[in-house]
């Protein structure tokens, strides 16, 4: 479950050890991150951070649970919180024909959705009926046409030149006539928000009267998405969210500004181009999505199973202590390889942070190997004191570890890399009270 993960990306982060009020904010910081990485808007995740702030400095912290569990349990109940609790169902109340009206940019996808939806009410046993009132681009209505003919549902015929308004008029008799108990309505897009379609789509709102007025966003635009959800709303009280292209990169941040914002629910989800490929918007599912969460439990697993918890506190003790040697180095490369490929396991983290840096770091297996060996050919000197080592006995090791020197250099960049890492790692940790004051 999610507070477990987040636990356990807390302490990964963190080492372990009670969270302080400073700590809090620290660990707080790395939720903005992740909210911020996630396409949330700065806006809502600036609200969101203080809340949990507040609720996590607060009595609450006091209670049976370490307080690290109970911020990780404030981030996750808000979090859910503020994608909308659960899942809310189309409204299609009152006398037949119900209306259903897609709004939103061009490109957004709501000719795709019109016809997934049509699908998805047909199997829960509804008639719906198409109308295609984007009359702007010539291949829109003969695009609604065909994908009416795979869901097997009825599409109305627009005559030449028929204006928006007089289609939506002349569908609802349709609808009659065809025996449908449900319109949904496909409209025009534009590429940015603009005062024409505004005025038009309110004019179909009026003739209408939908029972649910549908945004389809693309959760690609990230960002975006904020400011058309919020003229939009603005313009139409929109009933509704439909958030598409989830299927792609999106990390899904749009959903969580979107419902902020507007305080309208998400109610579908696109996840593919496929008509079937609609679904229901689950609030907890969207928020393991929005932290990364999903992957990051395996990844940590995995990590945990080869590293062992004692090693990771000796090497902890090292970094504070500033005495991290080649030697260390050397262990570490060798649970590195113990991990398998890391490169995988780094992908399947989010990329916050630190964890960010770790995941640009291309190591592969050979390079490991030749890496120990490199190591290896050292004195202990040598690894004590890396600074020693000039171009002879640079030579000399590679001579002994059947390397080159370049590679002799490479890991001793990278050891110095790893070293600067471990101790911004450190720094950020709960030791860097304790190190600024000794200094
Ligand atoms: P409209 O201009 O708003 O009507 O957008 P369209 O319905 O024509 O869709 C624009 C493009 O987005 C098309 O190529 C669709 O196949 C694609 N599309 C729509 N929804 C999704 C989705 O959920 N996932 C993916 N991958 N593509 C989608
Ligand atoms: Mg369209």
């Amino acid at each position: 479950n999610l507070t477990a993960r987040f636990e356990k990306v807390f302490r990964f982060l963190k080492g372990q050890g009670k969270l302080t009020e400073a700590n809090i904010k620290e660990a707080l910081r790395e939720v903005r991150l992740a909210l911020l990485e996630a396409d949330v808007n700065y806006r809502v995740v600036k609200d969101f951070v203080s809340r949990i702030q507040e609720r996590a400095v607060g009595q609450e912290v006091m209670s049976s649970l370490t307080p690290g569990q109970q911020v990780i349990k404030i981030v996750h109940e808000e979090l859910i919180k503020l994608l909308g609790e659960k899942a809310e169902p189309l409204s299609l109340k009152g006398p037949s024909p119900v209306t259903v009206l897609l709004v939103g940019l061009q490109g957004s996808g709501k000719t795709t959705t019109a016809a997934k939806l049509a699908l998805k009410l047909k199997k829960d046993g509804r008639h719906p009926c198409l109308v295609p009132a984007d009359v702007y681009r010539p291949a829109a209505i003969e695009q609604l046409r065909v994908l009416a003919g795979q869901v097997g549902v009825p599409c109305y015929e627009p005559g030449q030149g028929e204006s928006p308004e007089s289609i939506v008029k002349a569908a609802l008799n349709y609808a009659g006539s065809q025996r449908c108990d449900t319109l949904i309505v496909d409209t025009a897009g534009r590429l940015h928000i603009d005062r024409d379609l505004m005025e038009e789509l309110r004019r179909l709102k009026q003739i209408l009267s939908p029972e649910e007025i549908l945004l389809v966003v693309d959760a690609m635009t990230g960002q975006d998405a904020v400011n058309v959800a919020e003229a939009f709303h603005k313009e139409l009280s929109i009933t509704g969210v439909i958030l598409t292209k989830l299927d792609g990169d999106a990390r899904g941040g749009a959903a969580l500004s979107v419902r902020a914002v507007t305080g309208c629910p998400i109610k579908f989800v696109g996840v593919g181009e496929k008509l079937d490929a609609l679904e229901i918007f689950h609030p907890d599912r969207m928020s393991s999505r929005i932290l990364g969460m999903g992957d990051i439990l395996s990844a940590i697993e995995k990590a945990q199973e080869a590293i062992d918890q004692e090693e990771a506190e000796r090497l902890f003790k090292k970094l504070q202590e500033d005495s991290f040697t080649l030697e260390d180095f050397r262990d570490q490369l060798r649970q590195l390889r113990r991990l398998g490929s890391l490169d995988q396991i780094l992908k399947l983290l989010p990329g916050t942070g630190m964890l960010k840096e770790l995941r640009n770091m291309h190591v592969d297996m050979k390079e490991l190997i030749h890496a120990e060996a490199i190591i290896n050919s050292m004195t202990k000197e040598e690894r004590r004191k890396p600074e020693i080592i000039n171009a002879s006995r640079k030579r000399r090791i590679a001579r002994g570890s059947g390397t080159s020197v370049q590679e002799v250099n490479r890991v001793l960049r990278s050891f110095e890399q790893m070293r600067k890492m471990m101790r911004q790692m450190v720094g950020t940790g709960r030791s860097s009270g304790t190190k600024a004051a000794k200094k």
